[in-house]
């Protein structure tokens, strides 16, 4: 894919800078000419900036003002098909083109001349004298396998100073080497024989082949039960994709980027794929972000940011656990990496597959429109199957105060356990008990900026805000009465059903599972690993476990309250339940052993209820899908949230209710407002939040008239706005 615009010295360019001025500024070509797309670095006023050439200056300006560009950077041009992508997805958020930008250009030292520079990897002696923090250092070199670091980087991720290590080189316990910046990824073999696909799994990757072979875009659902070997099929699509020489990305969600994961990719094609986390070192991440454009490696796998890698030849995109919520990004630009990859596969001729047990309702309905293609794999490998599922009718058992596992499920459990298995018990609830109440008064205790209620972590020994992070030791007295001893927990959350579970299974080994329980991403492998490997009982488990972790000994599952995803409003609430409910049952049997679930409800007889017991998958989504078209609602229309928030609570329900008066662009086009109305969690880190719900019709052109709408009002300096197309929350 060459670049055919060439702008020789001299010539005006328009350059598209990080910083928000909302369009590109006129420079001259420097010395040497540049490609259209040509990273740069510009002068801004004193400063100079990153920027690409966008294309030719727009001009009209006085010609002996207009500066030159100050250098081209040392990194291949961003391609016209990821400009072109950059622009739609501004347009599709309504997010300035800076922003955007910024994006496309999170990698660190982007400016900086290459060189050859000091890394710093495993040496070959042990060192004379083991201190804790030479330990650490040496660990982070074990864990990372044979991965060459910078000295800070190092240093940092020990946290240790530069001395420790230097101290460790002097030894040989750590080699220290010159390297080239920024080296090509050890290329993938497509052709390294994979597993032996099942009569299924053959069909499917012939039609993922078939779509790549072709060479144009198009969108196909994967669907098919964990563990029925999607990821051994789009592995396929992967290697065709290679086949052609073209690039190919899996998002998955955070999570799950495990090793394990990166040890199967290891297996198939012989090589590590390149990575992009957040637990990326910061070299890493550079060298990636120059290795997509320049096409120095293959596959990337990567959370949702690595969509807007500047990928030179683009030619597959698989969204792995295509339904889950951390692909829609809540803050800064609100974007949905499922959404924008289908969006940037149509302008790069490249295939996207939406891998899930439980598909979106949006997915769903586009597949079976036709707008998407679906496959189904139908069986789980092996001898694994879905586990059956029943409910327990809570209000037929008996519970003692403070208790909240049934005498039924009490006794599944300890049947499992005599039989040499393991059993997960999930609560969705971080920390000891959602509510702290005093006896005296009432009086719930609650985070002073923000209209929630504070959590008590019995483990952090503290109350967490679970909205802002803000955190507080535990009162003596009640803040408001003031009595002293009067405060108790209400409700369970995953620390206290842990303590339930050591009164009834005092010979149990118990392992809770819950994100904030881990230091470190690290930490939290290890407990997996050794669950998996047979070290607990018991499991107890936020939707942390939810997530790909595969336990071979765990056979029965139960979720102690399914009723607590139907309460509230939110429009996905049903479908939600439904998937989490489903993946978590499908973490019991998953190797030879049969597994089964347990639902503890109080309403057996909920239609969702209903429908994740008799496993009747295709009426659920049938059923939603009507609900939502009678209802005019997503996917059937199209929604935009406006949030205005501001630490004045008079001023940010003003602006809202003016906002809602000239909405005269959104009622061309057919659209509502709803609003303002205090948002959900209506104050956040001292800010007041109102939100505004825009509902219209599909096809009309929601986000032109959105932008409009907006538009005419100016914002106060202190109240923020932020329009989410399309949003995923309501909070
Ligand atoms: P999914 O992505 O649908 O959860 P996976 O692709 O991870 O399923 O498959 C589940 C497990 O079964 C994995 O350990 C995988 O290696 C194994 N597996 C799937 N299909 C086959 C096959 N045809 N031959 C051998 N092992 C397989
Ligand atoms: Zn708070």
């Amino acid at each position: 894919m060459a670049e055919t615009v060439f702008f020789d010295e001299g010539d005006l360019v328009g350059v598209l800078t990080t910083e928000p001025l909302g369009r590109a500024l006129d420079y001259r070509a420097p010395e040497g000419g540049c490609f259209a797309g040509a990273f740069v670095e510009v002068p801004l006023g004193p400063r100079r900036v990153l920027g690409v050439v966008w294309g030719p200056g727009e001009g009209g300006f006085d010609p002996a003002k207009i500066r030159a560009v100050t250098r081209v950077l040392d990194a291949a041009p961003m391609a016209e098909a990821m400009r072109a992508f950059l622009m739609r997805a501004a347009d599709y958020t309504l997010t300035p083109m800076p922003a955007m930008l910024r994006l496309a250009t999170r990698a660190p030292g982007l400016a900086d001349p290459p060189g050859p520079r000091k890394v710093y990897r495993k040496g070959w002696q042990e060192p004379d004298r083991m201190t804790d923090a030479r330990a650490r250092v040496l660990e982070v070199l074990e864990d990372y396998g044979g991965a060459a670091f910078t000295l800070s980087e190092l240093a940092g991720l020990a946290g240790v100073t530069t001395g420790v290590v230097k101290g460790l080189v002097k030894q040989g316990a750590v080699a220290e080497e010159e390297a080239p910046r920024d080296l090509p990824y050890p290329r993938l073999d497509p052709d390294l024989t994979g597993k032996d696909l099942t009569g299924d799994q053959a069909a499917a990757a012939e039609t993922l082949r078939a779509g790549i072979a072709a060479g144009r875009y198009g969108t196909t659902l994967l669907k098919g039960v964990t563990g029925s070997g999607k990821t051994e099929v789009y592995l396929e699509a992967v290697a065709e994709c290679l086949r052609k020489g073209r690039q190919a990305l899996v998002l998955l969600p955070e999570i799950a980027l495990t090793s394990e994961f990166l040890a199967r990719v290891e297996e198939r094609f012989g090589a590590r794929p390149g990575e992009w986390h957040s637990g990326v070192t910061q070299t890493e991440r550079r060298r990636l972000w120059r290795m997509a454009g320049e096409g120095g490696v293959g596959l990337v796998v990567g959370a949702r940011s690595a969509l807007f890698l500047p990928f030179r030849d683009l030619g597959l995109i698989v969204v792995d656990e295509e339904h889950d919520t951390s692909y829609k990004q809540e803050d800064g630009v609100l974007y949905n990496a499922r959404d924008m990859a289908v969006l940037r596969a149509a302008m790069t001729d490249a295939q996207v597959v939406l891998a899930s047990a439980t598909p979106c309702l949006e997915t769903w309905v586009n597949a079976e429109s036709g707008k998407y293609g679906r496959i189904d794999l139908t069986a789980r490998f092996g001898a694994a199957e879905l586990p059956p599922m029943r409910a327990i009718d809570m209000r037929e058992e008996r519970l003692e105060a403070s208790r909240w596992i049934s005498p039924t499920l009490v006794q599944m459990v300890a049947g499992r356990i005599a039989a040499g298995e393991q059993a997960l018990l999930f609560l969705n609830r971080r920390g000891y008990a959602p509510v702290t109440i005093c006896r005296a008064c009432g009086h719930q205790i609650g985070c002073h900026q923000c209209d929630a209620r504070m959590v008590e972590h019995r483990f952090l020994k503290r109350l967490v805000c679970h909205q802002c992070g803000e955190s507080a030791p535990m009162p003596a007295a009640c803040p408001s009465c003031k009595a002293e001893g009067r405060l108790a927990p209400v409700g369970p959350g995953v620390e206290r059903l842990a303590e339930e579970v050591a009164e009834r299974f005092p010979e149990a080994r118990v392992a809770v599972l819950s994100s904030d329980l881990f230091g470190s991403a690290r930490a939290l492998k290890e407990k997996i690993e050794e669950i998996a490997g047979g070290g607990a009982d018991i499991i107890i488990g936020t939707q942390l476990v939810a997530k790909g972790h595969n336990f071979p000994l765990l056979t029965l599952v139960g979720v102690i309250d399914a009723d607590l995803g139907l309460q509230g409003s939110d429009l996905r609430a049903a479908e939600r339940t439904f998937q989490l409910m489903r993946q978590v049952s499908g973490r019991a049997g998953r190797a030879e052993r049969k597994g089964e679930a347990y639902l503890q409800t109080y309403q057996p007889d909920h239609p969702v209820i209903r429908a994740i017991l008799s496993g009747a998958e295709e009426d659920f989504w049938r059923a939603e899908a009507a609900e939502r078209q009678a209802a005019g609602m997503p996917p059937f229309g199209r929604l935009a949230g406006i949030i205005l928030s501001s630490p004045d609570v008079q001023q940010v329900f003003d602006f809202g209710r003016e906002l809602a008066r000239r909405a005269g662009p959104l009622t061309r086009i057919g659209a509502q407002v709803f609003g303002p109305a205090p948002a959900p969690v209506a104050r956040v880190r001292g800010r007041h939040r109102v939100r505004l719900l825009v509902k219209g019709p599909k096809g009309a052109g929601l986000q032109a008239a959105v932008a409009e709408w907006v538009g005419q009002m100016r914002v106060p300096n202190n109240l923020r706005l932020a329009v989410d197309i399309d949003p995923q929350s309501f909070y």
